[in-house]
């Protein structure tokens, strides 16, 4: 230790206190890492590793790696981007001035969930942080998006199924960082949720932070006012808000009075989405791309500003329950859907309104600049104009959120007159503050632009006054300005001034007047930047006083834009108003599926009614053949009653929709291999979620239960699911359940409310021709090999299969599938079995057996029959 230099003892003690970032260290113009930060950074961002000691042997050298200070945010987003943190340690004193060692200080630490600069977000999406409280009896969750000064809260009772709706409340934000009390660090389960399945780095935070009392007092001396009426119930969230204001405070050491809103939500406000639901009907990105093209948001984003485009991916995921509130959205979309000069004036005008929430909160922060001040007045300069497009609409809605824009006109004078008309990027060097602005920075302005006029006026000056005619004033590097004036006249040189040098023809002298002359013009350039960034200072304060009022004009921009997009992709898409009540009626007729249906190239969609309730139709059992449309229907299905109870329009003729409590789905061969898990588990897992957290008033959507194990099992299992979800004493709930198991179709008749339908297809020649239509009953054929044969399955194979399948239906016993419900209700168990044999026969490749795996083979079959 003796042997480091003190800024290497220096960097050392500040590491020590942030053991867990990335230290990047302020020296001159680089950030430079140590050690195995600098080993770390060097792999991660492929940068080339130094030592500062080349003099050493190799096992002393300080590893060293460095990014310069001006392109630091690339490098910093790249490293936030995967799971890291950075502390930014800046010289906290001028270098020219310190004696000795420069102070040096953290003066934020950049995490992945706390990021504001608009280069590391992304425009249409929140990123949260998270803080989970949980204890045996409660668990306590409060989520934050820094940029936008949004706050969200909630509490519930711990353990049980609890833990699920942790989770998927979890999904509902997608935080990007999460900071864990010691008892949610322990919750089974919680932390790999977050890593794997949503990616997001966890901190354990501790027991201190979410200590009731001290998170309270910090809680509401940030929220003042939000916290009342919260009590013991709801502590929870309280004490996991608390621990989160911490770790912002500690992490970011600075203002943070932008995050003003607590709000407060219970479970019951919103229809509840699990993770693997918001997945599979691919609501705001595709399950295989992870991309928004494909998407439902693909379709129902047709929003103008960054504020809508978030807005309208918080309504997906927070779909409404109560009939009033979504009719008031559908009012106000009806409303714009009516009116569409209205809708494309409005389009027009959103388009111009800059991103007021961000740079609200960038300025509140501290890291906006002159462009962010010029940006956030032009933004709120376009609010008149939508304010007078919505006040003659009937909507009550629209009139309201017209009646919160306010464009602060005086704070938009100013900022108007400050401002120059397109500032500088940066507000350390000045140029910002336009002309006629300030007195003082006009002068010195003067002073810079006319340096050369006022040493000719001062010259010409000096020349009356002193009666000398020969002089001039000139510069040089050694003595600046001087007045250079000719021997024979070196007589009339007043005794104040001073002489500096003598040449052959000329003496050297310098003025008082000259040198408070050079004085103002060297110091003109630092006096104009210091002047403009006090001014700037001055200008911010103003804009900080109205942060309530500019997050309000930006919340309502944000709802004027969300529902003109619902309107805008109505109006487009022949969409209807969708009745939408308490009852348990789910009808819709003329139904499409409102992605499919725009990605369908030359073949038109083909529109499908349907009709649930919880009476005779609870239970729709959807066969056909493969690629017939079940998929496709089940989640048009779906999607039409989250979007209903989005507020928006949907795409059928006509729909009533009795809101639905929770969605759940249960499609295809989801793989979760990643995690560990076989196909068949996974399938299970979210048939078990399924099955103890739906209600009556949930819609499910199950597609292919039980197909991952073997045909005797998986109709076992489909057929108990069945039962459960139709029964109106266990489950009773609106099910949609696709199945191969064709001998299910016995249910109807069997089991109250559940009814047959399939989709329709029919042979031509040796091609199948697929309808799309859904009707009653259960499908007659599979056409299976029509569909090989469709997917490019060689001829030969497909006329071997039609043989095969010639001898089973004549030898075998194994009968079409019954169109109606035979008398037995009971499968035959020797069928089972022995389709079971043929299933496994079918799957298995005799050419790749050894003749050891060809007995056990045999032994197997032996006993399935
Ligand atoms: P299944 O689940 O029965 O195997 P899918 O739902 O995956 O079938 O549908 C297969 C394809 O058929 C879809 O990708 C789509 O292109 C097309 N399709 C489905 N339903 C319709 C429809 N109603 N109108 C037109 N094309 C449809």
């Amino acid at each position: 230790m003796a042997e480091l230099t003190p800024m290497m003892q220096q960097y050392l003690d500040i590491k020590a206190q942030n053991p867990d970032s990335i230290l990047f260290f302020r020296l001159g113009d680089f950030y430079e890492m140590f050690n195995e930060d600098a080993k770390l950074v060097s792999r991660e961002l492929d940068l080339t590793l130094t030592t500062r000691d080349r003099n050493k042997p190799p096992e002393e050298r300080t590893p060293m790696c460095g990014v310069p200070y001006h392109s630091c945010e690339g490098y910093i987003a790249r490293l936030i981007a995967k799971g890291y943190k950075v502390a930014i340690c800046e010289q906290t004193e001028d270098p020219a001035l310190a004696k000795g060692l420069v102070d040096r200080d953290i003066i934020r630490v950049v995490t992945p969930g706390t990021v504001i600069s608009s280069s590391m977000l992304e425009d249409s999406k929140n990123n949260y942080l998270c803080a989970v409280y949980a204890d045996s009896a409660r668990y306590g969750l409060c989520l934050c998006d820094l940029s936008t000064g949004e706050v969200y809260a909630t509490a519930f009772p711990a353990g049980g199924e609890n833990l699920d709706h942790l989770k998927n409340e979890l999904a509902r934000f997608h935080p990007a960082e999460a900071l864990l009390s010691a008892g949610a660090w322990e919750v089974d389960g919680l932390r790999d949720f977050l890593k794997e399945r949503l990616d997001c780095p966890c901190e354990n935070g501790g027991e201190g932070r979410f200590r009731p009392d001290a998170a309270r007092a910090l809680a509401e001396k940030q929220f003042r006012s939000g916290l009342d009426g919260l009590g013991a119930g709801e502590e929870a969230a309280v004490q996991a808000a608390g621990a989160l204001l911490s770790y912002l405070y500690e992490t970011q050491k600075t203002d943070l009075s932008h995050i003003a809103h607590f709000t407060y939500y219970t479970t019951g406000q919103f229809m509840e989405l699990d993770l693997t639901a918001r997945q599979t009907l691919e609501l705001t990105a595709t399950m295989r791309g992870k991309e928004k093209k494909g998407s439902l948001l693909w379709v129902l984003d047709k929003t103008r500003t960054a504020m809508g485009g978030r807005l309208i991916r918080a309504w997906m995921e927070r779909p409404l329950l109560s009939p009033v509130q979504i009719s008031r959205r559908q009012q106000a979309v009806g409303d714009l859907v009516e009116n569409s000069i209205a809708r494309q004036e409005l389009s027009a005008a959103l388009r111009e309104v800059t991103d007021l929430e961000r740079l609200i909160g960038r300025v509140v922060y501290g890291s906006a600049g002159g462009r962010d001040l010029s940006a956030l007045c032009a933004g709120l300069g376009k609010l008149p104009h939508i304010r007078q497009l919505l006040s003659p609409c009937p909507s009550a809605l629209l009139r309201s959120l017209g009646q919160q824009l306010d464009d602060l006109p005086q704070l938009r004078e100013l900022l108007g007159r400050a401002l120059v008309d397109e500032p500088p990027f940066s507000v350390r060097e000045g140029g910002f503050i336009r002309d006629g602005f300030d007195g003082e920075v006009d002068r010195q302005r003067n002073i810079l632009d006319h340096s050369a006029e006022l040493l000719a006026q001062l010259e010409a000056d000096t020349k009356e006054q002193t009666g000398i005619k020969n002089m001039k004033i000139k510069s040089n590097k050694v003595f600046g300005y001087y007045i250079e004036v000719a021997k024979s006249q070196i007589d009339l040189v007043p005794d104040s001034w001073t002489r500096k040098q003598t040449t052959v023809n000329a003496e050297r002298y310098i003025s008082q007047e000259l040198k408070e002359l050079e004085h103002a013009i060297l110091s003109a350039q630092d006096t104009v930047t210091a002047l403009e960034y006090q001014l700037f200072c001055q200008l911010k304060d103003q804009v900080c006083r109205q942060v309530a009022a500019i997050q309000a004009s930006a919340a309502a921009v944000a709802q004027v834009d969300v529902l003109n997009s619902f309107a805008t992709v109505a109006a487009d898409n022949r969409y209807c108003m969708p009745q939408v009540d308490d009852s348990d009626t789910l009808t819709i007729t003329q139904g499409r599926h409102p992605v499919v249906e725009k990605v369908l190239k030359g073949t038109p969609f083909v529109p499908n009614d349907t009709h649930m309730d919880r009476g005779e139709d609870r239970c729709a059992i959807i066969t056909g053949p493969n690629m017939a449309g079940k998929s496709t229907y089940m989640r048009q299905v779906a999607l039409i009653v989250l979007m209903a109870q989005m507020g928006s329009f949907v795409p059928a003729q006509s729909a009533h929709i009795g809101v639905v409590d929770r969605v759940f789905t249960r499609i295809g061969a989801s793989d979760d291999l990643a995690a560990g898990q076989s196909t068949f588990m996974v399938e299970m897992t979210e048939v078990a979620a399924l099955l103890k957290s739906a209600t009556r008033r949930s819609l499910l959507i199950l597609d292919e239960i039980g197909r991952g194990t073997s045909t005797y099992d998986g109709m076992s299992i489909a057929r108990a699911v069945l039962e459960y979800c139709a029964d109106p004493k266990r489950l009773g709930a609106k099910t949609l359940f696709a199945t191969h198991y064709h001998e299910l179709t016995v249910l109807e008749g069997r089991i109250p409310g559940v009814k047959n339908y399939h989709i329709a297809a029919k042979k031509k020649g040796a091609d199948v021709i697929f309808l799309r239509k859904i009707l009653r009953g259960g499908a007659d054929q599979s056409y299976g090999i029509e569909v090989a044969r469709l997917a490019g399955v060689p001829e030969g194979v497909i006329r071997r299969a039609r043989e095969i399948l010639a001898e089973l239906e004549g030898g075998q016993g194994v009968h079409p599938r019954p169109a109606q419900a035979p008398e037995e209700d009971q499968f035959s168990l020797a069928e089972l079995g022995s389709r079971a044999v043929l299933d496994r026969l079918e799957q298995t490749d005799v050419n790749a057996l050894s003749p050891i795996q060809a007995l056990n083979l045999l032994d197997e079959l032996k006993r399935m029959l």
